[in-house]
């Protein structure tokens, strides 16, 4: 079975643990590096860890965390070395350059502004069809690379995009009792 790990030292994790375990995944949760050490060697059994979730919050606050914990540098390295990451909203300005800078993406904060802080809309998400999107006071990606596949654009601006092993979406996937980006990311397991 699919063992995820989802980073869990601020903002939305919980909502994720629940969707994954919903769709028959086992989730660890990291809190700081001991976890993560042990996420990373879990699976005795040859399931071994899949993937990652950073959810939403503070990236600001997530950053230091993370650095605090000392898992930035752990985290990067099993993201370049094709460690699956689903990142949403602060999870994707994680994966942006000023931040973990695996992900050959410019992502602007706090993008809509203080009046369209917070909004939902129905978007189409490429190679899922519509689908519900919850945007809280969410980043969205002003510039991408070319190895960057845009796969939702709202308003004009990119909302989902995947470079291989790394799906970022600005919008909480998980909030919205659907499950289609969460299985999308399963998906690719396996297959990168
Ligand atoms: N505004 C937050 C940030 O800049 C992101 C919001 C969210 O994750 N819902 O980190």
């Amino acid at each position: 079975m699919e063992k995820i790990a989802i980073l869990a030292l601020q903002g939305a994790f919980a909502e994720h643990e629940q969707m994954l375990q919903g769709l028959g995944v086992e989730t660890v949760l990291v809190r700081n590096l001991g976890d993560w050490n042990k996420a990373l060697h879990i699976g005795g059994d040859g399931g071994g860890l899949r993937g990652l979730v950073i959810p939403g919050g503070e990236s600001t606050a997530m950053m230091r965390i993370m650095k605090d914990e000392g898992l930035s540098g752990p985290i990067r390295e099993a993201i370049l070395g094709g460690l699956p990451v689903l990142g949403t909203c602060a999870g994707l300005i994680m994966l942006d350059g000023g931040h973990l800078g695996t992900m050959d993406i410019r992502v602007r904060r706090n993008a809509y502004g203080r009046q369209l802080g917070s909004f939902n809309t129905v978007g189409d998400f490429k190679g899922v069809g519509e689908v519900p999107m919850t945007f809280i006071r969410a980043p969205y990606i002003e510039s991408a690379g070319d190895g960057v596949e845009v796969l939702s654009v709202v308003d004009g601006h990119i909302v989902a995009a995947r470079q291989g092993n790394q799906l970022v979406t600005a919008f909480h996937p998980e909030l919205d009792g659907d499950s289609r980006i969460h299985e999308y990311f399963l998906s690719m397991m396996g297959r990168i």
